[in-house]
């Protein structure tokens, strides 16, 4: 392999391809940050070298870990270089020619879309080296990995394809050589270089030097008192930590801790989640340092999933500086530490929601669909994330008002056993529905549920604070008998209705499981009800689209005796030439409450039937023509 051959040459990956084309036209202003990606690949490159050289005992020299910057105003070149892990030659083609992250595919399938796509998320798809070639027109990368003697040179014009040839005895780790673009001569200018490097890379943990100067503060802001820092700082770690520049963490908290845990924390909420705009799966986790130093970048084990959007740092006194990544997946701490982590992000966001509404609104707003599932997967805390949850609901007539089940129980009325609520897609026709009479009679308020996370996460609350909750078209419901109408308001129902209700259950035998006189309608004529246990529409809506093999439970058909239709129904019964009619009525009363929860039953049958029923109606308008 390292005899006088010609470079190999080898072609990018197409999604490489496509970002390449993407970035070396991009109009994008900020090329700043292409430095930023790149110095911070040397301080990743750095940080695993210091880790192996600790974990492993191996490895250890007196080359000082750091990053150098040197410009090259004659030339027009820029070099970047560290003294971290460097890349082999298969790490060459594996890591510079491919892309191993998927969020990055499918950050690229955005961007080559409608090519509006946000540049300054690069970094965070890992597409970071790559943006060399908004500034350079040719980049060298000439490497030695710590593993090995000699080097390579790895070497692309951005097009379609790179090569890689023996480089000799080369000093380890990395240097990028950015061959500038013409016009691009201000990033060989000092002066400019450490503006960009003070402004992204201050909190980088090692030194990035530039004519022998170090630039940057390399601080780690955790380990600081909290009162001698400013919003300034925390906000740049925050930008640092994420690569998003100039955005400002929606929340942060700041954790010391001496007891019964010793550790440092700082945690982030961003004000966006990515995830709501397509971007898939957003994966970061948390760092994780043992006395400052970073052990593990990523880490996925120090929150629950609900919570896995956070940024931070986590740091503990309690690692081992030379804990390896595969003993620490076994670390007794980590989970000591989530599960304190996990505590103290759900108590500060339950004092958000009472000292700062409007940012817990835009926190709910973005994360509390991914919040809501610890419902189902932590058992511990399901009381915190119930507290945590807002909804629509019936109260008030503000639609942009949204309730938790705090203010929910607060509102009950007397002798009120039971939460209740109603799951759609839709909250204008939710707001309509027919089952929500007699809760609106009686001034009792309902939930309304329109995220399809919601019911399953509602399912998994089951009580609270002593409150059922219950889905308002279960049988189960019961009405407070404080909020009773007076006897006196009950109308008797009408002669005719256990005949038609006979009818009725002749023409739907198949569909429902019983027709029944109702109680709870007031001004529609029948609604749908869930036989005992079952679960709700909604639910069984959901489960029927997702698998094809799933047999909703038949419901119950409840007839309102009040309604004025019912009332001629009933009167009509009396003969029996009226009673293919009143059958037909009652299909068509099914088809429309199963239209209600977002239902189509038998189309062509239903659309006859209506047409029948408007010829008829047309027929007898015949003496209003003249
Ligand atoms: P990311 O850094 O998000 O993984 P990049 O495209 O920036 O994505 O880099 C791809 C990979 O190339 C890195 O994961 C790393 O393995 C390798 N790499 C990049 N820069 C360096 C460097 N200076 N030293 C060693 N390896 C590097």
């Amino acid at each position: 392999m390292t005899t006088e051959a010609a470079p190999q040459e080898f072609t990018f990956q197409t999604e490489i391809k496509q970002l390449l084309h993407i970035l070396s036209h991009s109009l994008y202003q900020n090329r700043e940050i292409a430095i930023r990606e790149l110095v911070s690949n040397a301080s990743d490159s750095l940080n695993k070298l210091r880790h192996i050289q600790l974990a492993e005992d191996q490895f250890r020299d007196d080359v000082p870990l750091e990053i150098v910057l040197e410009p090259n105003k004659d030339d027009r070149v820029l070099i970047i270089r560290d003294t971290g892990i460097g890349l082999t030659h298969d790490e060459l083609i594996q890591n510079l020619g491919t892309i191993a992250h998927s969020g990055s595919k499918e950050f690229l399938n955005k961007l080559s879309g409608d090519a509006k796509g946000d540049l300054s998320l690069i970094g965070q798809f890992g597409v970071g080296f790559y943006s060399a070639f908004m500034l350079a027109d040719r980049v060298e990368v000439i490497t030695r990995s710590y593993k090995e003697t000699t080097g390579w040179k790895w070497e692309s014009d951005g097009t379609g394809r790179f090569t890689i040839e023996p480089a000799g005895d080369v000093p380890r780790g990395a240097q990028i050589r950015l061959h500038l673009k013409e016009g691009y001569e201000e990033f060989t200018d000092a002066f400019r270089l450490k503006f960009i490097i003070r402004k992204y890379s201050t909190f980088v943990p090692h030194p990035v030097r530039l004519d022998g100067e170090t630039l940057n503060e390399q601080k780690p802001i955790w380990v600081e008192p909290k009162n001698q820092l400013t919003d300034e700082q925390y906000d740049g770690f925050y930008q640092w930590l994420t690569h998003h520049a100039e955005e400002k963490p929606l929340w942060r908290m700041h954790l010391q801790s001496d007891s019964p845990l010793q550790f440092h924390a700082i945690l982030y909420s961003p004000p966006k989640n990515l995830e709501q705009l397509g971007f898939g799966r957003v994966d970061h986790g948390l760092n994780l340092c043992a006395k400052r130093i970073l052990v593990q970048d990523n880490c996925q084990d120090l929150l629950p999933d609900y919570l896995h959007f956070l940024y931070g740092v986590v740091d503990s006194a309690d690692l081992p500086l030379n804990v390896s990544r595969e003993t620490l997946q076994d670390h007794k701490l980590l989970p000591k530490l989530k599960k304190v982590l996990t505590k103290k992000v759900l108590d500060f966001l339950a004092e958000l929601a009472e000292e700062r509404p409007e940012d817990f609104k835009t926190f709910h707003q973005q994360f509390g669909s991914i919040l809501r599932t610890g419902l189902a997967q932590d058992f511990e805390n399901r009381e915190r994330i119930a507290k945590l949850m807002r909804f629509h609901s019936t109260f008030g007539d503000d639609r942009e008002v949204l309730v938790s089940l705090d203010d929910y129980v607060k509102r009950a009325a007397e002798g009120q056993t039971q939460i209740y609520y109603l799951s759609g897609p839709e909250l204008s026709s939710l707001a309509k529905h027919p089952l929500l009479e007699p809760f609106r009679k009686r001034n009792l308020e309902v939930l309304l549920l329109t995220d399809p996370v919601d019911e399953f996460a509602i399912t998994h609350v089951g009580m609270y604070e002593e409150k059922q909750l219950i889905s308002i078209d279960s049988v189960d419901v019961k009405f407070p008998e404080s909020t009773n109408p007076p006897d006196e308001e009950v109308k008797p129902s009408p002669k005719g209705l256990p005949r038609v209700i006979e009818l009725f259950r002749g023409a739907l035998s198949e569909q429902t499981e019983d027709v029944k006189e109702s109680s709870r309608l007031t001004d529609s004529p029948v609604c749908l009800i869930n036989a005992q246990g079952g679960l709700s529409s909604q639910l069984q809506k959901i489960l029927s689209q997702n698998s094809p093999d799933y047999q909703p439970a038949k419901r119950i058909l409840e007839v309102n005796p009040q309604s004025a239709l019912i009332g001629r129904l009933s009167e009509l019964s009396t003969n029996s030439d009226n009673d293919e009619f009143i059958r037909d009525c009652g299909r068509q009363l099914f088809a429309n409450a199963l239209f209600l929860d977002g239902l189509v039953a038998q189309p062509e049958e239903t659309t006859r039937r209506i047409l029948r029923f408007m010829e008829e109606a047309a027929q007898k308008r015949s003496g209003i023509v003249v």
